[in-house]
């Protein structure tokens, strides 16, 4: 499904990525761990398309196709949907429009029929719903005053209406407390399924109790030095990052 291949990227004419390889099949959680300043955030923009994020070699192939050159919106369409560590608020925008605009906007480059007003409000209910969003906090603006907990709610939400085949979550445990996190993990974890893979990145091993990944890669100085299953995760609490590496080495 995903696969990258020796990716080197520049950010701002520093190299950030050197080299780093990843395969994720369909349906499988791997998570991606590292030190701060390690190049997860770069990996996630990178594949997501920002602009700035500058691949110099190597390759992003998503179900076979190249998709490295893609413009943002493109990859977005294609089913790769990343969820940012901070999400952006937008005062001017309720959050039912702005989820009715992303939609639309992604079955017009699919070339699929856009929703009607009924087919849309009958989506965001349903999926509001099952996530326990009320309807209330889909009538303001695009997490203005939202609560860390709320805004992540509402990118699972934001997920769980654009059907990602690949979701993308930077970081997504920063920020919340112990219980904002469970409800964040239980809403992502009822979107797993065999045709979704996640990439799940994080600094820390508490989110993976919750969202147990299937394998964890160590990502350091660029590049993916190591990978196992859950219990690396163990090992790196307990032993920390440098040791865990210089182990690898
Ligand atoms: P992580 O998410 O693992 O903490 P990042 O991908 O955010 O790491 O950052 C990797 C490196 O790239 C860091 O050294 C950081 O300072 C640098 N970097 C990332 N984004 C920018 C940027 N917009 N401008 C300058 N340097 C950046
Ligand atoms: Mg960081
Ligand atoms: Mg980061």
């Amino acid at each position: 499904m995903l696969e990258i291949k020796d990716l080197h990227v520049n950010v701002f004419g520093k190299e950030i990525l050197k080299g780093l390889n990843l395969k994720v099949p369909p349906g499988e959680v791997h998570a991606i761990m590292g030190p701060n300043g390690a190049g997860k955030s770069t990996t996630s923009y990178t594949l997501a398309g920002r602009a700035g994020y500058e691949v110099t070699k190597g390759e992003i192939d998503f179900f076979g196709e190249d998709v490295t050159g893609l413009a943002p919106e493109e990859r977005a369409a294609r089913g790769i949907f990343l969820a940012f560590q901070y999400p952006l608020e937008i005062p001017g925008v309720s959050t039912m429009n702005f989820l009715k605009t992303a939609m639309n906007s992604q079955a017009k480059i699919r070339g699929e029929k856009e929703l009607n007003a009924a087919e849309f409000l009958r989506a965001v209910r349903a999926a509001a719903k099952e996530l326990n969003i009320s309807e209330d906090m889909l009538k303001r603006p695009l997490n203005v005053g939202f609560s860390g907990g709320e805004k992540k709610r509402n990118e699972t939400l934001q997920m769980a209406l654009l059907k990602p085949k690949l979701a993308i979550l930077d970081e997504m445990d920063s920020g919340l407390d112990i219980d904002a996190l469970k409800l964040v993990a239980e809403g992502v974890n009822k979107l797993r399924s065999p045709d979704r893979s996640f990439l799940v990145i994080t600094h820390y091993q508490r989110l993976l109790d919750y969202i147990v990944p299937d394998v964890i890669h160590i990502l350091a100085g660029g590049k993916i030095v190591m990978s196992g299953d859950k219990s690396l995760a163990v090992q790196l609490e307990q032993n920390g990052y440098d040791a865990v590496i210089a182990k690898a080495a």
